[in-house]
This record gives C-alpha cells, structure tokens and sequence, in this order.
C-alpha cells in the first residue's frame, strides 16, 4: 500500500518507516500537516495515513478533520492517528474527527502491521464498493449516476473554457436483434459495443437499455472525429451467433458545450441530434444545430424521457 506518513520528528520518521517499509509498503514521510494534504490530494492511490498528533503548525486531529472535509466522502483511505500521550480524550476527539485507528507512539511492530493488515481489508473492500456502486453491470459502463457525477466535474471545467461535448449513442433495430437471436445474445452485444465504447477513453455511461452517452473534451469537430471512429468500430464488429455472425450500427447524436448550458440541456440537444441521425437513416453521426428543428423533434419521446431522467 502507498502511505502518507505525517511526523514532525526525521528520526521518529524514519523508524516508523522503517518498520513498514520491509513488508513491501511504500511510505512518504512529511515534517508537517499542509504538505501532507496537498500530498493526499494529488496522489488518489494513497491508502493509509498515519498522523502523530503533536505537530507543529496543526494538531493531527485538525489534520484528520482537514483531510475528511477536503477529500471525496467515498475515498479509501485509512486513517491511523500516532500519539505518545496515552490521553484517551485525544484519542476520542480523534476517532470523531474522522481517524479509524489509534496507536501509541513509538509503535510496536506486530501492532502496527495488525492495524496495516486491517487497513488493507476495509480499504480494498471500499475501493471495491466504490467501483460497483458506479458501474453499470451488464457493460462495465458508469451507471447513469456515476456519468452525471463525472459531467458535472467536466460541466465546470467548461464554464472555465475548456471545451466540452457530449454524444448520445443508440443501437440501431437493437430489438430486431433481440427478436432474432433472443435477450442473451443482445446482452452480448451490448457488451461488445461497451468495449468499444471504454476504448474511447473518455467518460462513458449506459443511460439506459441500448442507449450510452459520452463526454468529449473537445469542441464539436473533435467530437465528431471520435464519434466517428466509434461508429467505425461499432460497424467493423462480427459478433458469432447461431446461424452466423451479427453485424451491429449505431446512432449518435452529438452537441457542443455553450456557456449557459447545463448536462440536461445538452444531452438534450444531443438527444434532438440523435432523433434526427434516426429519421434520417441510422449508422450516422449527427450534431445539434446543424438541421432545422422540425415539429417531430419537439414531440419526439425522447424529450419526455430526457425531462423524466432530469427529474428522477
Ligand atoms: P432504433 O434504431 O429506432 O433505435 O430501433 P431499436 O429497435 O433499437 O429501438 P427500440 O427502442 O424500439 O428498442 C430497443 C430495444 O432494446 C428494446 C429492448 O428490449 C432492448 N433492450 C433494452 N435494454 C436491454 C438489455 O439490457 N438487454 C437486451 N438484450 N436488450 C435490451
Ligand atoms: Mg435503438
Ligand atoms: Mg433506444
């Protein structure tokens, strides 16, 4: 496991980490609390962080509140507070601030690989948890709530100029294929236009049944350059089957980030581009406000849907 060691004497530091370090665990040592949290901010894959209590320009339990209110609420990351005081009011204002273990300083070895062996449990179990609660099952996607939890991240970086589109993508006569070779063979291949679709690299969520979204970085002209190479790759796809091989093609509607929008007007736009990339004949990629809007987009349901999905 990665470490944040936090302790303001370099001796005491070394001896702690002297002691972690044989049993394979990778320990980054701090003088104080400040560096120490602008550590554990940039360094998403550190999973434990023991903290003297004394230290110089905080209290450890300053730190542990500091590193709870700054860091996301569903992070990894075992906290174990170090004290050579043996006041168990420290150690109760510890554990309330957020620490989830406590140990006397200096530590005893066996004790402090029991508690490191505990913090792996709880941290991998977390992580796990972490990765299935976002997680679309079927398609290893990000579920529709883990997508808007990551547009929303995206939805302010544009705000401050960073270009920002989104693509709604839709299986094209996906119920003729479930008609045809049953539901076990569509999962299949949703699955394998899901791989494509994760090979992009970019943000991609399942909103649903056969329809996914994703986030691109870019401007409309980049976009469509990626939303092309994904319906490409979608196309190039020869699923087995009985009776043969499947050829699959999708739909996307794409839309550009302007300043005002917010994730559900956008995909709604998006959504607007798709409906008419379907009228106009499948395996296509379309972008918002490149064909007049006719009477059908406004009725289409997937304006009711997309005001649905806004309120659920
Ligand atoms: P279009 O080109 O207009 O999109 O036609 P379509 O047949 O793809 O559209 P429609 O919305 O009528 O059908 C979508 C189908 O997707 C219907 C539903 O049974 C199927 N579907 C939705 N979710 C799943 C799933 O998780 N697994 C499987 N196998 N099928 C699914
Ligand atoms: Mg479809
Ligand atoms: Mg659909």
């Amino acid at each position: 496991m990665r470490i944040a060691l936090v302790e303001p004497s370099r001796t005491n530091q070394r001896i702690v980490a002297g002691l972690i370090e044989p049993w394979g665990h990778e320990v980054y040592s701090f003088a104080d609390a400040p560096e120490a949290l602008a550590f554990l901010h940039v360094e998403p894959d550190v999973r434990v962080l023991i903290s003297s209590i004394e230290l110089d320009s905080m209290s450890g339990i300053q730190l542990v509140r500091n590193v709870r209110a700054s860091l996301e609420p569903q992070r990894p990351l075992y906290i174990i507070v170090m004290s050579s005081s043996h006041e168990r009011s420290k150690m109760i204002e510890a554990l309330d601030g957020g620490a989830d273990d406590y140990i006397s300083k200096p530590p005893m070895t066996e004790e402090l690989h029991a508690r490191l062996r505990a913090a792996d449990r709880i941290t991998s179990m977390q992580a796990e948890l972490v990765v299935l609660a976002k997680t679309d099952p079927l398609t290893g996607l990000l579920n529709r709530r883990a997508f808007v939890e990551a547009a929303q991240r995206l939805l302010e970086r544009a705000a401050t100029g960073h270009p920002l589109s989104a693509l709604i993508c839709d299986l094209d006569k996906f119920k003729s294929i479930n008609d045809t070779y049953g539901h076990e063979v569509g999962d299949l291949v949703l699955r394998k236009v899901s791989a494509e679709a994760r090979a992009l690299g970019v943000p991609a969520g399942r909103l649903g049944g056969e329809e996914f979204a994703f986030l691109v970085e870019a401007a409309s002209d980049g976009a469509i350059e990626l939303a092309e190479r994904f319906r490409a790759a979608v196309a190039e796809l020869a699923i087995p089957a009985a009776g043969g091989e499947i050829k699959v093609t999708i739909s996307i509607g794409l839309a550009e980030w302007k300043p005002a929008d917010t994730l559900d007007s956008l995909l709604r736009k998006a959504d607007i581009a798709l409906y008419e990339a379907k009228r106009s004949g499948r395996n296509r990629t379309i972008a918002a406000d490149t064909f007049p809007l006719a009477k059908e987009h406004e009725q289409w349901r997937g304006i009711a849907r997309m005001t649905a999905r806004s309120a659920s």
